[in-house]
């Protein structure tokens, strides 16, 4: 065993010696002349001069030594479809991919927009574009006609890609429709639109001369071989788009080789998996997970990657275990949101399923609270490993590194600064770095590790002020996150910097006093956030979802677990962080990504409009909000 202290602190204090290693994982058709420059600080490159490609090192690599090895497998629990790729298929089909793409136009540094369901040819034309030096942005599917049209605006694609439809919970759910409403309301329309026609919408339309049928064309170049366009390491590889959380959501643009060499070294030092064995990340490709973990990550690995269309409790809540079973997973990656819905149903599905060659389950996304933690840990016998990144960073920046040493698990903490992130927590005013167990702003003194974003696509002012403005002093990649690293060196994320309740003088983040409600045996999921209060500023109010309706099927029943709830954060937090008022709800408003969006809630618990809603995934839950607030 290494020790992952001393491979952490060489790669900070000698960056060029560390990532020139690294840099050995990936193939280069050009091996790179300088490790890194940083002429123009924030900004910085990665293995300057050398020339690369993702699709290349994600399938064309594999085919000599593993090229009868699954890499694709594709499977909807809702059309009941499954399909394996092995290396060889994946390239031919990637070739065919990309020769179609090639007849409408796309070349390198041309944009395409992906606007498609978790289906195999979602991830086919990612690698095609790869192939052809083209640069894609996924669009998440289901997002809604407008905020598509923002996209399309944004990259001016010459090609857009879609679906008929997608499923979601044995319904189809139109795709072709949205992108004729988003491509009507958009300023630069791409000139062709490229249907991958599943046969679930009976009733979409063609429109002559734009849009064209990928299977016809896909027969007509069922031979090609289209070659590799090698990339300058920094030149941009996709634009995607961050959750927009806290606001309107940012275009992250990021490069080829810096970006192979992280997702490759990942997958050896972060996730300690081998070549050959098979990776299910229950992720959307519209995410960054999905990018780097069901697309990239494994592939370049060497690795079989699950495409999986459904929902967690679909037919039933053992469905992801029975996945694991019957395709020997090794290694999962999810988020404590899925976690949580899982919570609610028997824990007894953990134990339907063989669930031996599962050797981790990796949690990213949001905050993984103890007792959940605890509940998926105990449940399935093997480390949960929690942690955490921004679509950003295009990698974990916390987190323990099992391929290099065993460090044991703290529950509630994501880790250690993964290695290549220079963390300080420092004091979000003044920029002072603060001790141990002090709460502040998790920052990274550049450079940014390879992975990391290159800047905003088209704004490079916007990265530097968005990202690096925070201080008149130093220059520092503000995370927008408060944390905290504890005596032993372990990290803690204590929610966003911007979910803060000044209460009558204290500041209290958030996520403690969810944290604190969790612990009540009967809540589910709760959302705290900061009321406008005459007296105090501020006060907590929390939208609780129970496990058991029947609990609050009753005023008197509600009334008295509002209290019980309440003396729970008092016994664990003190009478300052005591919520003002609970509300039972049965479900909460989140992105599509999974994230809460506390600023709707807050702005309805206000009074207030709710604002930018165009990463909301479920209507009703807000609706839900609303009602128990005028209740
Ligand atoms: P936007 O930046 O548009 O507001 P977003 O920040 O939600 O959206 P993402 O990049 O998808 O978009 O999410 C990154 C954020 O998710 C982190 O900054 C952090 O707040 C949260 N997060 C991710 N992983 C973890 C984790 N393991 N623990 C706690 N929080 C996490
Ligand atoms: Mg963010």
């Amino acid at each position: 065993m290494r020790d992952a202290q001393a491979f952490y602190r060489r790669s900070i204090s000698d960056p060029d010696g560390f990532w020139g290693e690294q840099a050995q994982l990936i193939d280069w058709h050009v091996p790179p002349k300088q490790v890194l420059a940083q002429s123009n600080p924030p900004f910085r490159r990665w293995f300057v001069g050398g020339e690369t490609n993702l699709c290349h090192n994600a399938v064309d690599r594999h085919l000599a030594e593993r090229g009868e090895q699954p890499a694709l497998i594709y499977l909807s629990t809702e059309t009941g479809e499954e399909r394996y790729y092995t290396f060889t298929e994946l390239h031919r089909e990637v070739n065919r991919c990309a020769a179609v793409l090639r007849s409408l136009g796309v070349d390198k540094g041309e944009r395409v927009v992906i606007y498609m369901p978790m289906i195999a040819e979602a991830v086919i034309s990612m690698l095609a574009c790869a192939r052809l030096g083209a640069v894609h942005s996924v669009v998440f599917g289901g997002f809604a006609a407008h905020n598509l049209a923002l996209r399309i605006d944004d990259a001016k694609p010459c090609l857009l890609i879609c679906a008929d439809a997608g499923m979601r919970g044995g319904r189809a759910v139109p795709y072709k429709h949205l992108v004729d409403d988003a491509i009507a309301q958009a300023k630069c329309p791409p000139a062709h639109v490229l249907i991958v026609d599943r046969g679930l919408d009976p009733e979409m339309q063609w429109r002559h001369g734009r849009d064209v049928d990928y299977r016809d064309l896909r027969e007509q170049f069922s031979d090609a071989q289209v070659p590799i366009t090698w990339l300058e390491s920094n030149e941009p590889s996709y634009i995607l788009y961050t959750s927009g959380t806290t606001g309107k959501p940012k275009g992250i643009q990021r490069d080829v080789g810096g970006y192979a060499v992280a997702l490759a070294a990942s997958m050896k030092h972060i996730y300690n998996a081998q070549p050959g064995e098979t990776m299910f990340t229950t992720s959307d490709i519209g995410w960054v997970v999905g990018h780097s973990y069901i697309v990239y990550g494994p592939l370049i690995h060497g690795m079989a990657s699950i495409v999986y269309e459904g929902l967690p409790i679909r037919p039933d809540p053992g469905v992801w275990w029975k996945i694991v079973q019957d395709h020997q997973v090794s290694t999962m990656f999810s988020s404590p949101t899925a976690i949580r819905v899982l919570k609610k149903q028997d824990p007894a599905w953990l134990k339907k399923y063989d669930l031996s060659s599962l050797r981790y389950l990796f949690l990213a996304g949001e905050p993984l609270d103890e007792p959940t933690s605890r509940w998926i840990t105990d449940g399935l016998g093997v480390p949960v490993l929690d942690h955490y990144w921004q679509t950003e960073t295009g990698w974990a920046m916390l987190t323990l590194l099992p391929g290099i040493e065993h460090q044991p698990v703290k529950f509630g903490s994501p880790g250690f600064p993964a290695y290549g992130f220079n963390i300080k927590v420092v004091n979000e005013l003044t920029g002072q770095e603060c001790g141990a167990g002090e709460k502040g702003v998790l920052t990274v003194v550049p450079p940014l590790p390879p992975g990391c974003l290159s800047t905003v696509w088209g704004d490079d002012e916007r990265y530097v002020n968005s990202y690096f403005g925070q201080f008149e002093h130093e220059l520092l990649y503000f995370s927008s996150d408060w944390a905290l690293r504890d005596a032993d060196g372990y990290y803690f994320i204590l929610g966003r910097s911007d979910d803060v309740i000044n209460t009558a003088g204290h500041r209290l983040g958030t996520r403690e006093i969810e944290e604190a409600l969790q612990a009540h045996p009967a809540l589910a999921e709760v959302a705290v956030v900061g009321v406008h209060d005459e007296v105090k500023g501020q006060v907590p109010v929390g939208f609780c979802v129970v496990k058991d309706p029947a609990l609050i099927a009753s005023a008197a029943g509600r009334a008295e677990l509002e209290q019980s709830c309440i003396a729970k954060v008092t016994e664990l937090l003190g009478p300052v962080a005591k919520p003002h008022r609970l509300h039972f709800v049965v479900a909460l408003p989140k992105t599509r990504s999974g994230k809460l969006l506390r600023r709707s809630i807050q702005a309805l618990a206000e009074g207030r409009e709710t604002g930018d809603l165009s990463t909301l995934d479920d209507p009703n839950a807000l609706e839900e909000i609303r009602r128990a607030v005028a209740q």
